[in-house]
């Protein structure tokens, strides 16, 4: 009974928050650093050498989860697992929480309800060329049989692994993850942006990844909405009013708020690749029967057990 109301009393809370257009989920960069030096990283760009201890990192965890009631936590960085006591002792203090990792270390013990987010950038071949000699082995070794914690992969596509995306389905379709994401890279003002897909080109690609959908079902994370959300018809008006601005509490590692999201300021938003606003958008965009949508999420997903 206990549970139940506390249940009820966080989804109340995240909806009050949402009507209010106050954050009602989190994402931390868990550290400057990271153990590898991939093309194309936008993160290089964004480096700042201070970072805040781990007490100070638990006791704004603490704060937020009081005062805003954030119910999840999107852990990126740099690499996260560079910092395993901050995975375990936050993971305590979110109920759902979210570990985006390079996959090159092993995963620290993690509390509550929490998912591994595997980055690949393609097969073996490319994944190596963007990320360092061997690297997508020790990847595999380490996520093929995994069961610990439930683990999906994410890939960002950009010019040169555009056409692996059926290649990379196949092969980890026959492995124990549950499943794989693709985001389309966002461009940056004032660079050079060559990776970049064009918005008619995405189209094309999104149309392959719906029809890899109706093959492999929900190990294509993500509903077919939420890719149809990322297409050129949709992208201008969605970016103009993307309500990952507020929903999301977007952190750096120093605990200041990035805007207009956790790309960064630089970020153009009306060519924007990124899935997970296209899913929130389109589940959360504004209307009556909204807070009924995040109380029943919060409910299934603290209710459900890894
Ligand atoms: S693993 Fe991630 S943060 Fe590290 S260099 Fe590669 S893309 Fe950047
Ligand atoms: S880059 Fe994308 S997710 Fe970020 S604020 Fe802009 S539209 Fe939203």
């Amino acid at each position: 009974m206990a549970i139940k109301l506390q249940l009820l009393k966080n989804a109340l809370d995240s909806s009050k928050n949402y009507l209010q257009k106050k954050p009602v989920v989190m994402s931390f960069e868990v550290t400057n650093k990271c153990n590898l030096k991939c093309e194309m990283c936008y993160w290089w760009k964004h480096r700042i050498e201070k970072e805040l201890s781990v007490d100070e990192i638990v006791n704004l965890f603490k704060i937020l989860r009081k005062k805003y009631k954030i119910f999840h936590c999107t852990y990126g960085g740099g690499e996260p697992t560079l910092r395993p006591d901050v995975l375990t002792k936050c993971t305590k203090i979110m109920p759902e929480n979210w570990i985006i990792t390079n996959g090159t270390i092993d995963m620290p013990k993690l509390n509550n309800k929490s998912t591994i987010g595997v980055s690949i950038d393609g097969t073996e071949k490319i994944h190596n060329k963007v990320r360092g000699k061997n690297i997508y082995n020790q990847i595999k070794e380490r996520y093929k049989d995994y069961t610990k914690y439930p683990v999906y992969t994410a890939t960002t596509l950009v010019q040169s692994n555009k056409n692996e995306i059926e290649e990379i389905v196949k092969e980890w379709s026959k492995t124990s993850i549950k499943g794989m994401f693709f985001d389309f890279a966002t461009p940056f003002k004032n660079s050079n942006n060559e990776f970049f897909i064009s918005l008619n080109e995405r189209d094309k690609i999104i149309d392959r990844i719906i029809k890899l959908k109706k093959e492999y079902g929900n190990f294509i994370t993500f509903p077919e909405k939420g890719y149809n959300y990322l297409r050129k018809e949709f992208i201008t008006k969605r970016s103009k009013d993307c309500i990952l601005k507020w929903f999301a509490l977007c952190l750096d590692s120093q605990g200041k708020r990035k805007m207009p999201c956790g790309l960064g300021k630089d970020i153009i938003c009306n060519k924007c690749g990124c899935i997970t606003a296209a899913f929130v958008q389109y589940y959360f965009k504004p209307r009556i029967e909204s807070p009924l949508i995040i109380s029943n999420l919060i409910h299934k997903s603290l209710s459900n057990k890894n």
